[in-house]
């Protein structure tokens, strides 16, 4: 039996591991994925020990992501991104992946949006800001990044190959963008807030909200309302772990099982 996992502190609610063991028994791999919590202090330990006990991927969550990226050998991007959220431990040194850029672009590729010659604005440049803005100059996108703090942004922005950066105030760049990413908190849990002011959204846009409590954020209402192309956070939740299933498997992930187990877990919380 081949073990995966998650680690992260907390990882309580994590809908991941539903969401791989649904693609484990569509496949017949004989295979689990179980959460770890270490506490903070203990990750480098985590891993070491992940890898001697032949646990064969982990995921990684919060607060992680950036520690792990000094423990592993990253791959390009994850390096660029400046963090892992994937660890493959076969086949020699542990190798670190970032999926959640790979979860933005197909996100988009499965709603049939071009983001070649596009011109993209991510709201946001913590984390999922930095996946999101490298996977889409990465696809030919021109991206323009907009943060509340704007020197966050113009720091993403110098390293992202030909994007800018700027404050909220910059949001008007939307109303000459097809692609939206809101990859801010802003609409978790408080489905009356929006990182955008609905006077921005128009309908030539395909808007990806990151967030995924709740699964219609207010940002989206708004967006369907002009007449916008809306992806929820779930899309790219989903496609981050069908990246990663096929990154550790090889195989083609079960992505339409993978989906209804992931949203019937969503839709109950
Ligand atoms: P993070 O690293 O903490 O970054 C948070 C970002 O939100 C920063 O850019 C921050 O701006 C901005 N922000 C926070 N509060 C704000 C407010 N009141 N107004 C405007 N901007 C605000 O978090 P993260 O890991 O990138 O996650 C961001 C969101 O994406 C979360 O909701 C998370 O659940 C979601 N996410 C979803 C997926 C998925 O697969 N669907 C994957 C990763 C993350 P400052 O720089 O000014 O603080």
């Amino acid at each position: 039996m081949q073990v995966y996992g998650l680690v992260g502190n907390p990882v309580g609610h994590s809908l991941s591991p539903p969401m791989h063991e649904a693609a484990y028994e569509h496949t017949g791999l004989d295979a689990r994925y179980v959460t770890f919590e270490p506490e903070p202090s203990a990750i480098e330990a985590a891993v070491d020990g992940a890898d001697a006990l032949g646990i064969a991927g982990l995921n990684v969550t919060i607060p992680f992501k950036q520690d792990v990226l000094d423990l592993v050998d990253p791959d390009p991007l994850a390096a660029r991104i400046g963090a892992v959220n994937t660890i493959d431990f076969e086949d020699g040194d542990p190798k670190g992946y970032n999926t959640d850029a790979a979860g933005v672009t197909r996100a988009f590729e499965r709603h049939d949006i071009s983001l070649d010659g596009a011109n993209a604005v991510v709201v946001g440049a913590g984390g999922a800001g930095r996946a999101a803005a490298f996977a889409l100059a990465d696809a030919g996108a021109a991206v323009h990044i907009a943060n509340r703090t704007a020197e966050t942004a113009g720091e993403l922005a110098d390293v992202v190959p030909g994007a800018t950066g700027g404050g909220l105030d910059t949001l008007d760049r939307i109303q000459d963008a097809s692609v939206l990413v809101n990859a801010t908190s802003v609409g978790m849990e408080a489905p009356d807030e929006t990182p955008v002011p609905a006077t921005h959204l128009h309908g030539d846009l395909a808007v990806l909200d990151a967030v995924y409590a709740p699964l219609e954020t207010r940002l989206l209402r708004e967006a369907a309302d002009a007449g916008a192309v809306t992806i929820d956070g779930a899309w790219m939740l989903l496609l981050q772990g069908v990246e990663a299933f096929e990154l550790w498997t090889g195989l083609d992930a079960p992505i339409e099982e993978m989906n209804t187990t992931l949203r019937t877990r969503l839709e109950r919380h």
